[in-house]
């Protein structure tokens, strides 16, 4: 599995915890559901496209099994047109993984977006630098769990020798996706509280950062403490 040598590891989710992505992604779910000439759904219900798997989102909405693939074409579409910009990084996100890499940790996203918009999405927005590596989601229909984006994440870091021992190991992520995700690799979350959660979504995580700029002392008090 890990290596005893290798530095703590922190996979780090990206939309509602490294960035408000909700405005861009609401707007693309919408566009979806008019290319069908489906009744759109409300902003809550919008709001719920942020984090789990697109599929997973459009068929808890009404969409059709049989048009999925269509909701998926429709969605991508109206987001690589330009919604895909229509997000920011949290405020004091940029200095938390500053001082996570000071601490000597390896950094790497790992969302369920497909890795052909998240690599773009970090590097407009200064994250590619600030981490080790970003992983995504392959760009097909199949719904990609948040536990085979951290499969692919750490089939790769473990070619590059970057993988210690699972207990120190964290993901940090602002849905049970993550928490769920992580507990099939016997990885343990920590939740942040600035994300789309809603109450009580992230009882399973290992405890809950309420605050931005406490991410970076409470990963360390859980990785070397
Ligand atoms: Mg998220």
């Amino acid at each position: 599995m890990g290596t005893t040598t290798a530095a703590p590891l922190v996979l780090l989710d990206l939309d509602g915890t490294l960035t408000d992505s909700a405005p861009g992604i609401m707007a693309s779910a919408a566009a979806a559901f008019d290319a069908l000439g489906l009744a759109r759904p409300t902003p809550d219900e919008l709001r719920s496209f942020v984090g789990p798997p697109l599929p997973v989102s459009m068929r808890a909405l009404g969409v059709p099994p049989e048009r999925l693939s269509e909701a998926v074409r429709a969605y991508r579409a109206s987001f690589a047109a330009g919604n895909m910009w229509d997000n920011r990084v949290y405020d004091g996100i940029p200095e938390q993984l500053g001082l996570l890499r000071a601490a000597g940790c390896t950094l790497a996203v790992a969302t369920s977006k497909p890795e052909v918009y998240a690599r773009p999405i970090c590097e407009r927005f200064g994250l590619t630098a600030r981490v080790d590596r970003v992983y995504g989601a392959p760009l097909d229909d199949v719904p990609s769990s948040k536990a085979s984006v951290i499969a692919h994440s750490l089939a790769d870091l473990r070619r590059r020798e970057l993988v210690p021992d699972a207990e120190r190991i964290l993901m940090v992520g602002d849905r049970h996706h993550d928490v769920e995700g992580a507990r099939e690799h016997d990885i343990d979350c920590l939740g942040v509280g600035w994300g789309y959660a809603v109450l009580g979504e992230l009882a399973d995580a290992v405890g809950i950062v309420p605050r931005v700029d406490d991410l970076a002392a409470a990963v360390l008090a859980r990785l070397t403490g």
